[in-house]
């Protein structure tokens, strides 16, 4: 409820008076509180509401009366809010930035990547909102005689379950088509890094949403996520895989429904037409972005034996330019890892990769002359089976790089493991790009780029396949999946079941030769 000054180096933008109004919007009824740390220093930066169990319950009572009315407005009234809170977003930036940058340890250009996602989501859902909701013609059964139309009704109180490290994208961008579906949304971002998301909910209130229709909540995972879970009418979540199958059982058991966006070991295939300049340098983001902390991230590299050797100089030596610290500003490339948890995780992948015999390129330690968690960014070669890296998601700055023999053996490996969440293909032939990508079994893949021309394409689903998720953001499928198909069919003259005073054998071979036409008519 409070901000626990003073936090060395915290920017002056984040106020105790800030901190308590965000923190009011939560729905709490205990004095329990929960401290969050300032991630570049490491120090205690707020002590949080905690809600229970039942606060969820009350939550959840309260954004289903929120929600009958705001789903009845005209969908103009909810794009209204959308397109104030799009302009919002983008006016208040700055203080978005410093609240994503305390409270994850990001370098600020990653917290501004991460800031435009919203508003990216926002323009888009304004541009293709409507025409998606809006109540499509559907062939009646006999058409003249059935009209049938298909609507869109809202999910009623969509839960939206979102992880610490994209937390004000991921949780408000999730938000915003339940939203406009006409849905109520009870909302948990993780504890650690609630602020800024909770920053977004205050922007949405301050763009003219309805009191009540978003419901904050804040808590640990196994407690406040599971009420969340077992609550409200549908889930969409994103985080680990072990949660999202804890997440999956819960819903399925009570027949709602969820999404579920989870972790990935992504492969990257650098073929030996590729422009290895470019190659190389977009390889750097694609897998340190806010220190590997990315579901898309790169964590697999696989190069053609042909050029890998060319490949890895130009790869390694932009690794060694980039500058690492943690500071409010734009100079760094690159910054801290969040948590404590996430740099012993990190530091044991790696530990347990040179124990069985990687070799480290670059990196490799970690480095608390930066700060408590920063580690650096690290790239291993002769990395194998059984160690930790191989398969198993890092969820940081550890990229492994492999030479293969050709297309065949990069496709191969890349198809390889669990998940199946992203893949980008490097090669001076689009055509050939998209063919090996057509072969990937991932949810997305980035030809000649890391993951941005995928991800930022709003207008086509974004999701994992195999143990990467279920279901899908962005597109229109990002906005029905918060909806029930509702069909309406109107029998124009009462012919079904026929009237009393027909007789059923010849009207069954009426049924029978008309069903014949249909088919027919249909066909062509
Ligand atoms: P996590 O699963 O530990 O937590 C995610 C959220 O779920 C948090 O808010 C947490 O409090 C809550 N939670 C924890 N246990 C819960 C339970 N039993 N029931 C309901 N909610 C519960 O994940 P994390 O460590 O916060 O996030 C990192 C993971 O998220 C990585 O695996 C990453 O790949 C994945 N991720 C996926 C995407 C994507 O779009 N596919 C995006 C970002 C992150």
């Amino acid at each position: 409820m409070v901000l626990l000054h003073p936090v060395r180096g915290l920017p002056a933008s984040i106020t105790p008076e800030l901190v308590a109004g965000l923190c009011d919007r939560v729905v709490s009824s205990t004095s329990d509180t929960s401290t969050t740390i300032a991630v570049f220093t490491g120090e205690p930066y707020a002590d949080l509401p905690r809600s229970t169990p039942d606060d969820v319950v009350r939550a959840v009572e309260h954004a289903r009366k929120a929600q009958s009315a705001w789903a009845a407005t005209d969908i103009g009234e909810r794009l209204a809010v959308l397109r104030r809170f799009h302009r919002l977003v983008l006016r208040r930036q700055d203080l978005v930035l410093d609240l994503i940058q305390a409270e994850t340890g990001k370098a600020r250009r990653h917290a501004f990547e991460e800031s435009l996602e919203p508003a990216l989501t926002a323009g888009y859902y304004l541009r293709k909102g409507t025409r998606t909701l809006r109540p499509r013609r559907r062939e009646g059964m006999v058409p003249g005689f059935v009209r049938t139309v298909e609507l869109r009704q809202p999910k009623g109180v969509v839960g939206i379950i979102s992880p610490w490290n994209y937390p004000f994208a991921l949780g408000i961008s999730d938000t915003l088509p339940a939203l406009l579906a006409g849905n109520a949304v009870v909302f948990k971002p993780d504890t650690q890094t609630a602020l800024s998301p909770l920053y977004g909910v205050e922007l949405l209130y301050e763009a003219g949403l309805p009191e009540g229709v978003l419901q904050p909540v804040l808590g640990e995972g196994p407690v406040v996520g599971t009420a969340v879970v077992e609550n409200v009418d549908y889930v969409g979540f994103t985080g680990s895989t072990r949660t999202g199958r804890d997440v999956a059982r819960r819903a399925g058991a009570r027949l709602v429904g969820c999404s579920l966006e989870l972790g990935g070991k992504n492969p990257m295939i650098v073929l030996e037409d590729a422009d290895l300049d470019r190659a190389a340098e977009l390889a750097v983001p694609a897998a340190f972005a806010n220190s590997g902390q990315v579901c898309m991230c790169t964590e697999r590299l696989y190069v053609h034996a042909a050029v890998y050797e060319r490949f890895l100089s130009r790869f390694l030596e932009r690794v060694a330019a980039l500058r690492q610290a943690n500071r409010y500003d734009f100079a760094a490339d690159v910054g801290s890892l969040t948590s404590a948890r996430q740099l012993e995780a990190v530091s044991r992948h790696v530990a347990d990769a040179k124990a069985k015999g990687a070799t480290v390129l670059a990196g490799g330690r970690a480095r608390p002359d930066l700060g408590p968690f920063c580690y650096e960014p690290t790239v291993l070669a002769d990395v194998t089976e059984d160690m930790l890296c191989a398969a198993d998601e890092t969820f940081g700055p550890v990229v492994s790089v492999y030479p293969v023999s050709g297309e065949e053996e990069a496709i191969t490996l890349a198809n390889t493991g669990d998940y199946g969440l992203n893949a980008s293909v490097f090669t001076g032939d689009t055509a050939r790009g998209r063919r090996v990508a057509a072969r990937l079994r991932v949810g997305m893949v980035s030809v000649n780029d890391a993951f941005i021309a995928g991800y930022g394409s709003m207008d086509s689903p974004m999701g994992g396949m195999g143990q990467s998720g279920l279901g899908r953001r962005h597109g229109a499928e990002g906005l029905l999946k918060y909806t029930e198909a509702q069909t309406v069919a109107v029998q124009r003259l009462a012919l079904f079941p026929p009237p009393s005073w027909v007789p059923y054998r010849p009207f069954g071979k009426l049924m029978k030769g008309l069903i014949g036409v249909l088919r027919r008519a249909r066909v062509r």
